[in-house]
């Protein structure tokens, strides 16, 4: 066994502390990884505080890993020490479902692991993530990183980036298109940027005026005050398609307003609350439709990195020490990000 150190939530009403634990020796299919980075993403918090109340604790969390490989199984091929690497939100699945035959891990019908507040396979131990200074994973949900600089702001693409990737790319959205990010954090940044790269005109919508401007530098050519009754009104039926990245309940019908007939909203936001149920003449009137969607697959997760190299688009980063996660929680309920929170692992030593 591996020795571990990293930091757990040992229930849902008290903060990280540190906590030492062991990883599995790697297998011959197994890439060990030391890890450099790892984002701190809304889905942590819901978890630390077992908000949608399926927590396993202890719990450690982090699932946007950016690290170097330190050992390698002897069958593994795609990886070899020193290669830097990142893996996101799952590090296995049944690999033969039909989802997993198409490269949708995320949706495998017999269940995929998650990298923290998973079972193993066949059952097991509670997972650990990368709130840790290592991680042992199965070479094929290994990604490749192929940025060559500024890995701490490359970590949060491994979750906020494949989850506003894949339904932007699902969902078809590319140039002509007139496309609103709602809630402007880690997703919602990462959304802006990657809308932008794919042709559309974006739109950011927030309840922040104070973050419009930082909408316009990362994308977004308008703004919409979600708060603001005269700009919803002005908006209305303006929109091709919407990605709704708010980590709480709210209003869905004042949102579906916005786009023009048969246009999209897609949730990817997961309050604990339920929202209000939307009203049904939101969606008939312009035929409209709610989605919703999970992550990404780990070949799209491969395909969005090389994308985001190509683009040179990373996340807007705040580095803090593993000390500080505690208050970092405090201030992203408060919507006070600029606009993802990565972990230096480098803090952890002498814990
Ligand atoms: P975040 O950084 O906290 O951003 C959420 C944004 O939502 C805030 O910055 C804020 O933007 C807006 N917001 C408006 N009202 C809010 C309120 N009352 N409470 C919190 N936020 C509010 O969170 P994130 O890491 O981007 O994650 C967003 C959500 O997506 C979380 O629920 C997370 O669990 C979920 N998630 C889902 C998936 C998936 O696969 N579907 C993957 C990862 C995360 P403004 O200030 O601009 O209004
Ligand atoms: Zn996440």
């Amino acid at each position: 066994m591996i020795k571990t150190r990293g930091y757990a939530a040992h229930s849902g009403d008290q903060p990280l502390q540190p906590f030492n634990f062991e990883r599995r020796t790697p297998g011959p299919g197994d890439v060990q990884i030391d890890i450099l980075y790892c984002g701190v993403c809304h889905s942590d918090l819901h978890t630390a505080r077992n908000e949608w109340n399926n927590t396993l604790f202890p719990s450690v969390p982090g699932h946007e890993i950016v690290g170097r490989v330190a050992a390698v199984g002897n069958a593994v091929e795609k990886f070899a020490v020193g290669d830097i690497v990142g893996v996101g939100c799952i590090i296995d699945s049944c690999q033969h479902c039909g989802s997993c035959a198409e490269g949708l891990e995320q949706y495998c019908e017999n269940g995929f692991v998650g990298t923290y507040n998973g079972h193993s396979m066949g059952g097991g131990e509670n997972t650990y993530g990368g709130y840790a200074n290592n991680i042992v994973v199965r070479q094929e949900f290994v990604l490749k990183v192929p940025h060559t600089e500024n890995l701490a702001a490359v970590a949060p693409l491994l979750c906020a980036g494949i989850t506003t990737y894949s339904p932007l790319r699902h969902w078809k959205v590319g140039p002509g298109q007139k496309v609103g990010v709602v809630g402007l954090g880690g997703l919602g940044h990462l959304g802006v940027k990657i809308a932008r790269a794919m042709g559309a005109e974006v739109v950011l919508i927030t309840t922040s005026p104070a973050k419009v401007a930082d909408g316009q530098r990362l994308g977004a050519e308008g703004a919409i005050i979600s708060t603001d009754a005269e700009q919803m009104a002005a908006a209305r039926g303006s929109l091709d398609f919407i990605l709704n990245t708010v980590a709480a309940p709210h209003n869905l019908d004042a949102l579906l307003a916005l786009l023009k007939r048969d246009g999209t909203m897609t949730l990817v936001g997961a309050p604990s609350e339920p929202h209000p149920s939307p009203d049904v003449f939101s969606l008939i009137f312009k035929r409209r439709s709610l989605a919703g969607s999970l992550i990404g697959g780990i070949q799209e997760t491969q395909e969005m990195l090389d994308f985001c190299a190509e683009h040179g688009i990373v996340s807007d980063i705040e580095m803090i020490p593993i000390q500080q996660i505690n208050e970092a929680y405090e201030r992203m309920l408060k919507g006070d990000v600029r606009y993802r929170f990565v972990i230096d692992m480098d803090s952890l030593q002498g814990e």
